[in-house]
């Protein structure tokens, strides 16, 4: 039955999905023949104001394109056992380039972290998407923090977990918006900056893992994104090539 539940789910995301795609396609569409059809008539000296604006929806498409396509990719779920704090550790760099800015990046990593098994490559996206938001969130600079700790919650769905909270300092979230983060193609920032597909592969990272994530957050003063992840029996293997790749968060 719960294999079930979860095809369903998979087919209402994938159903909202193909509506948001197809939305969004057909406004780019619709600006760019629109433009094209002014040029037809207008005067030389507004065509070069055309040309920008249709050029900058075809970019608008290609930006949409290639985050739809890291995003289909998730479907190569490749899980691994792993340490956290380490693949943490080793993403300081590419964090750091991601929040630039005035921007100060905090660990607070738990001793004797339970291993957990994940796909590394989609984590390292997650947490990606959730530091471009932060440094979004934060234009005049403030803290970016990721803490991880073990969680034990007799009686829930997840006994034994590792939780990994992503903060900020930032602009913080209305409850309206809150309640539509992880929807695909959600966006609050302007035309070409927001695609609404960052929040959504973080949502379905954490399902695929049979894990969860939550929003906290108050305006004005900051959020934290919680990702909770099953506590695994397995044994972690003497090889974290991902933690050693800083190119395949990019691919
Ligand atoms: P995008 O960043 O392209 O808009 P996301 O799915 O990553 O798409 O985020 C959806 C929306 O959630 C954002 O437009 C923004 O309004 C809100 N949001 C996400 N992260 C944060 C954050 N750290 N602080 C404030 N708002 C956020």
């Amino acid at each position: 039955a719960r294999g079930s539940l979860f095809q369903a789910q998979k087919m209402e995301a994938l159903g909202g999905l193909s509506s948001g795609i197809a939305h969004d396609f057909n406004n780019i569409l619709t600006v760019i023949l629109g433009n094209l059809d002014l040029l037809r008539r207008a005067p030389e000296q507004r065509r070069e104001r055309l040309i920008n604006n249709a050029v900058q929806a075809v970019e608008q498409g290609r930006k949409l394109t290639q985050q739809l396509l890291a995003f289909g990719r998730r479907h190569l779920h490749q899980p691994e056992v792993l340490d956290l704090n380490r693949l943490i550790l080793g993403m300081d760099d590419m964090l750091k380039q991601s929040l630039r800015g005035d921007i100060r990046v905090e660990f607070d990593l738990a001793q004797e972290l339970w291993p957990v098994e994940v796909d590394p490559a989609q984590l390292q996206i997650a947490l990606i998407n959730l530091a471009v938001n932060a440094r979004d969130a934060m234009p005049r600079g403030g803290q970016f923090r990721i803490r991880t700790e073990n969680v034990t919650a007799p009686g829930s769905d997840l006994e034994q977990s590792v939780a990994i909270a992503v903060s900020d300092t930032g602009s913080g979230m209305p409850p309206e918006v809150v309640a539509r983060a992880f929807e695909p193609f959600f966006t609050t920032k302007e035309v070409g900056k927001g695609t609404g597909l960052g929040l959504p592969q973080v949502y379905a990272f954490a399902q695929q893992s049979r894990g969860s994530v939550r929003i906290t957050s108050e305006v004005g003063r900051g959020t934290t994104f919680t990702i909770s992840l099953p506590h695994t029996q397995a044994q972690i293997v003497e090889r974290q090539r991902v933690s050693h790749d800083p190119d395949a968060a990019a691919r």
